[in-house]
């Protein structure tokens, strides 16, 4: 037992200090680290299928280390569901193969101010903790010549949001996306979500709400920020 304290120590010791604290006395402070999720190198060498086998054959062993009977009707397709869950939908925007295809369209109505999609409703998960993030997203943008199909700037918002996510890096990774394919800098993501890590379990407040923004270009003032929150909250 002491010998398992000290190597705990060493290890706690030797830990890189993540902006001069440890992951220990980060604990519940949720981080982000940057731009792109971070992902291993050889992420996609293996298929999705045995991704599914390895995921259930390890959560089978989760439950089991939870004294949870594997045997029972009930139980017994848990590790395959889960499994089958993370990789097809929950997480399947991990995979770039999912990403949507973006089709751009001639600027036809000549329409030349901010087009705003509001309360896009999504799904995602506190990499933190790997439970949910309820939220609405809101995305605008003023054409540089060229238009995105609606539903595209939807399915944007899905593709990102089904990663393990910190709510920063999806704003940004939304944002990022429409500034590539729309080819303008003139871009706004607005992100208002409830976090059943904060909520559920931790420090457990129900009614707070976490609000991150992305304005760029001529987004980037305060009258422009004005007229899409009047968008916004109408
Ligand atoms: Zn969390």
């Amino acid at each position: 037992m002491k010998d398992q304290n000290m190597l705990l120590d060493t290890l706690i010791e030797s830990e890189e200090l993540l902006n001069g604290f440890t992951h220990e006395e980060i604990g519940d402070d949720h981080l982000y680290t940057g731009l792109d999720t971070p992902m291993k190198p050889d992420a996609f060498t293996i298929s999705n299928q045995v991704k599914k086998e390895r995921i259930a054959e390890l959560f089978a062993q989760i439950m089991d280390v939870m004294g949870l009977d594997l045997d029972d009707d009930s139980l017994k397709g848990t590790p395959q569901r889960v499994a089958k869950m993370y990789i097809d939908e929950i997480f399947s925007g991990l995979d770039p193969l999912n990403k949507p295809k973006v089709a751009l369209f001639d600027n036809k109505y000549q329409y030349n101010q901010m087009l705003v999609e509001k309360d896009i409703t999504f799904y995602s998960n506190c990499e933190h903790h790997f439970v949910p993030i309820i939220g609405k997203a809101h995305v605008a943008y003023i054409s540089s010549g060229k238009v995105i199909g609606l539903s595209k700037l939807n399915r944007i918002v899905q593709y990102f949001a089904k990663r393990p996510q910190v709510q920063e890096r999806l704003t940004n990774q939304i944002a990022n996306e429409l500034q590539t394919a729309l080819n303008t800098r003139d871009v706004a993501v607005i992100i208002d979500a409830k976090h059943l890590c904060v909520s559920s379990r931790g420090i457990k407040d129900n009614t707070s709400a976490t609000v991150t923004s992305f304005y760029g270009g001529v987004f980037n003032s305060p009258e422009k920020i004005a007229e899409l929150q009047n968008y916004i909250n109408h």
